[in-house]
């Protein structure tokens, strides 16, 4: 049995179970869902699940992890289940990758009644390779199921979108992910505060999964360095240069985590502009330096620096001319511009 598994996706699991045994489940399922939440992790449980062979399955769907199909996939030499990923140093599944899954299509399951296709990330698909697969999609082999991830990054086109079934997956409650957390680092022998958990699960978005990662690698304090690091270029002690200089060294958790950190920074600003309820600051780290700030400055600089920020996310996830040096430096600046403002 996959042993990670995350209680935010019982329901939608239970769902899709009930579906399959009255046999309404859709031939293809997009799960659609933000970064971080273990979306991975539920396609392969949804998988073991379909292809379990078990007498003793249990009532709940869960894959009995004795049978022959589960022995299979915890070999990770299951014949019915077939990974379809860009390759490494590749940002793209090709269109060779797709074409290559219509001969597991064609055959008979070896196992059970059915076969699998896990796609991860549908959204990276290039051009051909999703004009391929709109074309599997449309000839429906009756015991093959496509699992395409939606991680939301890139918009999968619409005509694949309308041949699938949309399994929304969505982000954990606050109150949820908090109880997971503390379960998951008293498994470590790890303690930490409730606003210390807080802390992570705001640092993080509200990605449970990023959350613990930020506790395992002192992320937290990492933030709070950083964030004095930015301070002292908004006071003129360091250069943007120097910052950029500097990031690796300061900031292990690296850049994908600063776009994060800055977007959650925004956020919290946001909202407290637009409410002028203090307690949104309440344990973010530098929360000083982002209240002076937001006081600064009006609402509409605000938004347009999270919109620089999100196009230059996009520019990072695409690898279309990416200059890390340059975009922490322009970071730098934008931050840097709030200061002069007024
Ligand atoms: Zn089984």
């Amino acid at each position: 049995m996959n042993n990670n598994y995350y209680p935010w996706f019982d329901h939608v699991f239970n769902q899709l179970n009930t579906a399959r045994a009255e046999g309404v489940l859709a031939h293809a399922l997009i799960l659609s869902g933000s970064e971080g939440m273990g979306k991975w992790d539920f396609a392969l449980q949804l998988a073991w699940s379909f292809l379990c062979v078990g007498e003793g399955k249990p009532a709940s769907g869960v894959a009995c992890g004795q049978c022959k199909s589960c022995k299979l996939n915890r070999a990770e030499t299951h014949p019915d289940l077939v990974f379809c990923q860009p390759e490494e140093k590749s940002r793209f599944i090709k269109v060779d990758q797709v074409r290559a899954i219509s001969d597991f299509v064609a055959r008979s399951p070896q196992t059970g009644s059915m076969k699998v296709i896990l796609m991860n990330p549908a959204t990276a698909l290039n051009g051909n390779a999703a004009n391929a697969l709109l074309k599997s999609l449309e000839e429906p082999a009756g015991n093959t199921l496509y699992l395409l991830i939606d991680d939301r990054k890139r918009t999968l086109l619409p005509t694949i979108r309308s041949r699938c079934q949309i399994v929304k997956l969505d982000q954990p409650g606050t109150s949820q992910s908090i109880d997971w957390l503390e379960k998951m680092t008293a498994k470590n022998a790890e303690t930490y505060s409730s606003a210390e958990l807080h802390a992570a699960l705001k640092m993080a978005c509200g990605s449970p999964l990023k959350a613990l990662k930020l506790l395992e690698s002192k992320g937290v304090e990492a933030e709070l360095k950083l964030i004095g690091r930015l301070g002292d270029v908004l006071k003129g002690k360091d250069s943007v240069v120097g910052f950029a200089e500097t990031f690796d060294k300061h900031f292990p958790p690296g850049l994908e985590q600063f776009l994060l950190c800055q977007n959650s920074w925004l956020e919290t600003m946001l909202r407290y502009k637009m409410t002028g309820d203090e307690q949104y600051f309440d344990g973010v780290n530098g929360a000083a330096m982002l209240k002076y700030l937001a006081d600064r400055n009006d609402q509409r600089l605000l938004f347009s620096l999270r919109d620089e920020l999100n196009r230059r996310r996009r520019d990072w996830v695409n690898g279309a001319n990416f200059n890390e040096k340059l975009f922490l430096e322009n970071m730098a600046i934008q931050w840097q511009k709030l200061m002069a403002s007024q």
